[in-house]
C-alpha cells in the first residue's frame, strides 16, 4: 500500500490525486482521499484504480488544506469497499481519518478485547483496530493517545492520521516500511514513496525515525517519540521490486541500488550467453547492471503492454497465469538463435519465470539462462507484503535443481544474501540494516504465536 498525506495547500485534494497517481504500483485494489476544510472532513474513495476512483471525483466539494490518501493492495482484509482507506470516522467530538502501510500483527487479540469491551468493528481492516485503540482510551485524539494506541500493537506500519486540526505520522519501530517527509512551499507533504514528492513539485526534507511520531499543524512539525528507536531495518523488497526507480528509499536511490544488484549477480553467476533481457518493469534496472558488469549487451527481448495491471495482484492462481500471458510478449527478432540471460527480480511463486522462459524458447531463443535479483524467498512476509504462506513460495518447497525444471531454464541461479545487502547497503552512515526475512527467516519483530503458527498451516 502507499500513504500520502498533505497540511497547509489549498489544493490539497488534487496534489493528494496526483501523489496517490505516481504511487500506483503500491496498490491498485483501491484508492482514495478525505480532505479537511478545518470543519469537517470528506471522504472519496473507491474500488479499482486511482483514476477510475477519481474519474468523477468531485473535486469542487473535496475543499480544504489539508488531506490524506490511500493506494490498497489487499494483503490482510478483503478487497471489498468498506476496507478501502483512509478510513473515515466521523464523531461528534473529533472526527479522524487513518490511512496505512504494513501489517499489525497482534490485531486478532486486539479485536478479540476491542469486541469482549463492548466495541462494534465495521471492517476486517487492522487500521480500524487502530482506531479504536485510540478512541478506547477515552481520551481525545492527540499525541498521548495516538502512541499509547501504537504500544499496544506490533508489527510493520506507517500510519497518517489527521483529526480537523492536526496530522500525524508514524512509523514502526524498527522502520520497516517506508515514510519520508517532503515541503511544497509552506505546506508539509508525507509520503511512503518519494516519486510522490517528485510528482507534485515538492522537496525530500526527511525520513520519518523508527519510532518517531510526528505532529503537523498551524504551529509546524513536532517530533515525539513513541517507542524506543531499535535498529532500522527497511524492507529489503522495496529496492527489490517494490518502489520505483525513481525513488530513494532511506536515503538510497532504488533504480541504482537494482543496477548494483545485477552487478553482484553478474560477479557471482555469469552466464555464457549473447545477449542480457530484463523482466520489465521491476528487472530493467538489474538486468542494466548485470549487462554492464558481464560485459554482454543489454537488449529489449521483452515488451510489456501497458494496459493491463500488475499480475501478482490478481486473486486466483489461474487468473494469474492468465495475467502473464497478457502483459508481456517477446522481441521475437531479438531472442531467435540466442542464448539469453532472462534478469527477473524475484521468484515467489515461480508463475511469471516459468511463463517467460517459455515465452523466449517458443520465440526461437536457444538457451535462456535465468538469473533472480535477490535471494530465494522460502519464508512468509509477516510485515504487509503479499506473500503470507510457505505453500505458496516455490522456493521453500523446491530445491534449487527443481526450480530450475519446473521454469524450463537451462540454467538458474539468485543472488546471495550478502550480494543484496552489498547492493542496498552501502553507505553504513544511512543504512543499520535491511529486513530480509523472508530469504534469511530472521524476523526483526516477532509476533504472537497463534498467528505464526495459523501462517504454517
Ligand atoms: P512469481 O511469478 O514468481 O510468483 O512472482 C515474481 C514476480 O512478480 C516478479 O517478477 C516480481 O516483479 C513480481 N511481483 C509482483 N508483486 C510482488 C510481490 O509482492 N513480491 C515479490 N517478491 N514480487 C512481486
Ligand atoms: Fe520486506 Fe521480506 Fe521483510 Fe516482508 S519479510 S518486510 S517482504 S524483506
Ligand atoms: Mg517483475
Amino acid at each position: 500500500c502507499g500513504v500520502f498525506g498533505i497540511w497547509g495547500h489549498d489544493k490539497a485534494a488534487e496534489l493528494t490525486y496526483y501523489g496517490l497517481h505516481a504511487m500506483q504500483h503500491r496498490g491498485q485494489d483501491g484508492a482514495g482521499v478525505v480532505v479537511n476544510n478545518g470543519n469537517c472532513l470528506t471522504s472519496h474513495k473507491g474500488l479499482g484504480l486511482v483514476n477510475d476512483v477519481f474519474k468523477y471525483a468531485p473535486f469542487h466539494e473535496l475543499t480544504g488544506d489539508a488531506a490524506v490518501g490511500h493506494v490498497r493492495n489487499a494483503t490482510e482484509g478483503s478487497n471489498v469497499y468498506e476496507n478501502v482507506q483512509p478510513l473515515l470516522f466521523q464523531s461528534q467530538m473529533k472526527s479522524m481519518a487513518l490511512a496505512h502501510n504494513g501489517n499489525l500483527m497482534n490485531t486478532d487479540r486486539l479485536r478479540n478485547e476491542l469486541e469482549s469491551q463492548g466495541s462494534i468493528l465495521q471492517t476486517s481492516s487492522d487500521t480500524e483496530v487502530l482506531a479504536h485503540l485510540i478512541k478506547r482510551s477515552g481520551m481525545e485524539v492527540n499525541e498521548q493517545s495516538i502512541a499509547a494506541a501504537l504500544n499496544q500493537t506490533t508489527g510493520a506500519y506507517s500510519f497518517l492520521i489527521m483529526t480537523d486540526d492536526k496530522m500525524y505520522a508514524a512509523l514502526d519501530p524498527s522502520g520497516i516500511r517506508p515514510l519520508s517527509i517532503g515541503r511544497i512551499g509552506d505546506a508539509y507533504v508525507v509520503a511512503s514513496e518519494s516519486c510522490a514528492f517528485d510528482q507534485i513539485g515538492a522537496t525530500f526534507e526527511r525520513e520519518v525515525l523508527p519510532g518517531e511520531l510526528i505532529t503537523i499543524s498551524a504551529h509546524g512539525m513536532e517530533s515525539t517519540r513513541f517507542a524506543i528507536r531499535g535498529q532500522r531495518k527497511m524492507c529489503a523488497m522495496e529496492y527489490v521490486y517494490l518502489s520505483r526507480p525513481d525513488s530513494n528509499v532511506n536515503r538510497v536511490n532504488v533504480h541504482a541500488s537494482r543496477k548494483q544488484m545485477g552487478k553482484e549477480l553478474a560477479q557471482e553467476s555469469p552466464a555464457d550467453a549473447d545477449i542480457v533481457i530484463g523482466v520489465p518493469d521491476s528487472s530493467i534496472s538489474a538486468a542494466i547492471g548485470f549487462a554492464e558488469e558481464s560485459g554482454l549487451p543489454y537488449e529489449m527481448g521483452i515488451i510489456k503492454n501497458r494496459y493491463i495491471g500488475r499480475t501478482f495482484i490478481q486473486p486466483s492462481q489461474e487468473l494469474r497465469e492468465q495475467g502473464v500471458k497478457l502483459k508481456l510478449a517477446p522481441v521475437r527478432g531479438m531472442v531467435e538463435g540466442k542464448r539469453v540471460v532472462m534478469i527477473d527480480d524475484s521468484i515467489v511463486r515461480g508463475t511469471t519465470s516459468r511463463r517467460i522462459v517459455q515465452m523466449l524458447k517458443n520465440a526461437g531463443a536457444a538457451e535462456v539462462h535465468v538469473r533472480i535479483a535477490s535471494p530465494p524467498i522460502e519464508h512468509p512476509c509477516w510485515y504487509g507484503i503479499d506473500m503470507s504462506t510457505y505453500e505458496e513460495l516455490i522456493a521453500a518447497n523446491h530445491s534449487l535443481d527443481e526450480i530450475r525444471d519446473t521454469i524450463g531454464a537451462d540454467s538458474l541461479a539468485f543472488l546471495s544474501e550478502s550480494g543484496l545487502e552489498q547492493a542496498i547497503v552501502r553507505d553504513k552512515t544511512i543504512h543499520q540494516g535491511i529486513c530480509t526475512a523472508c530469504m534469511t527467516g530472521e524476523y526483526p519483530v516477532v509476533h504472537d504465536k497463534e498467528k505464526a503458527l495459523a501462517y504454517k498451516k
